[in-house]
């Protein structure tokens, strides 16, 4: 039996998982929140609501754990290293330096010779006077963005016209005429092996995750260059844990990289119920250096995100025997917030 403990920053639906994936292999875990109703307060060993740049809470945080982990990105860098002088922090904080700043994520995506959207960073609107060719585009905040939020589009010069102000950095993408959309996970443990998931096609709405499907639909060419760019990407990370390279599929069938994120994700729910192993037990197993399991699919799924209110209507159904309902239990509805997901397994 396992004796580690493993904090997880974060409390949303990611760090539910987690908590329930560690359960089932005996590892405790110490939950650290700015959300005192964080839905992972109900699976978690323990669980700390604070603000991140409260020391005392910090200080216990790290007195009680053996090694910490992440759900989300967003966390203020100086916390991680802070945390990692004392107990190691996996992924690295370092990777997430570059992960949650869109300019370094591409630039580093860029030298590894693998290509990304056509992209500039911008600062004030002369940036993009100067990169037309980018129109029609997407402008990025630079930090902080996730479900689409901080994405304007920019059809023309007069879209840059409007009242933006340019209170943060951002970057400007070319926007890419999407073919497919298709995301790779992939779990690299503290030996450097890597175990993967099959590319799965994912379809958004509004910018937030709708749908997610395996197989996807796409030919073996395309499947063998994003697994091999994503577990390039992986190795010069020199990551541990789960992650996810986001690719776009355009017209021409290049495939470009959206984004990474150092984390379990969202496309990858669908592996809870479609594979030996989910996406959240081996990033468990990777950081706290337990043995790996290769991955093996047991059945084809699709994957329906179920957003805001819709909750309600679900919550009603009666479900088949290969149809999953995950309900997170967020205390409060919101709009286009995800709030639970839906697994189908398919022949
Ligand atoms: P977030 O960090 O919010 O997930 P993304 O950059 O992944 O932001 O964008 C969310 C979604 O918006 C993408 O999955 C895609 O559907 C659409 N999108 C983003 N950038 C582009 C682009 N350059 N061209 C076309 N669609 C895009
Ligand atoms: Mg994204």
């Amino acid at each position: 039996m396992s004796k580690i403990t493993l904090g997880i920053i974060g409390s949303g639906q990611l760090g539910s998982m987690l908590c329930q994936a560690a359960q089932k292999l005996n590892v405790k875990t110490v939950v650290i929140s700015d959300d005192e109703y964080g839905p992972a307060k109900n699976f978690s060993s323990k669980f700390i609501f604070t603000k991140y740049n409260d020391q005392k809470n910090i200080q216990e945080f790290i007195k009680i754990v053996d090694v910490v982990t992440y759900e989300f990105e967003n966390i203020p860098i100086d916390i991680l290293e802070q945390i990692d002088k004392e107990k190691k922090v996996l992924p690295n904080p370092n990777i997430n330096k570059i992960v949650q700043n869109r300019r370094l994520e591409k630039t580093f995506v860029n030298d590894l010779g693998i290509q990304t959207t056509k992209w500039t960073f911008v600062e004030k609107k002369e940036d993009i006077l100067n990169n037309k060719s980018l129109l029609p585009g997407i402008l990025k905040t630079n930090t902080l963005g996730y479900d689409g939020h901080g994405q304007f589009v920019l059809n023309n010069l007069e879209d840059v016209k409007k009242n933006w102000c340019f209170t943060a950095d951002f970057i400007l993408e070319k926007k890419v005429n999407l073919k497919k959309e298709i995301s790779v996970i992939i779990t690299r443990y503290q030996n450097g092996t890597i175990s993967t998931y099959e590319p799965i096609e994912n379809v958004h709405e509004n910018q937030i995750l709708k749908h997610s499907k395996i197989p996807a639909n796409i030919n073996q060419k395309i499947y063998r260059e994003c697994l091999d760019n994503t577990k390039k990407i992986a190795d010069c990370l020199n990551y541990v844990g789960t992650m996810c390279v986001e690719y776009f599929l355009d017209g021409n069938d290049n495939i470009l990289v959206n984004e990474i994120a150092p984390r379990v994700h969202n496309s990858g729910h669908l592996t809870i119920n479609a594979f030996n192993i989910s996406q959240f037990e081996g990033h468990i197993r990777a950081v706290c250096n337990l043995n790996m399991i290769e991955p093996i699919k047991v059945s084809n799924a699709e994957m329906i995100n179920i957003l805001g209110k819709e909750i309600e209507n679900y919550k009603k159904k009666t479900f088949s025997e290969n149809e999953f309902f995950f309900d997170y239990k967020k205390k409060e509805i919101k709009e286009k917030r995800k709030m639970g997901h839906l697994t189908i397994l398919k022949k």
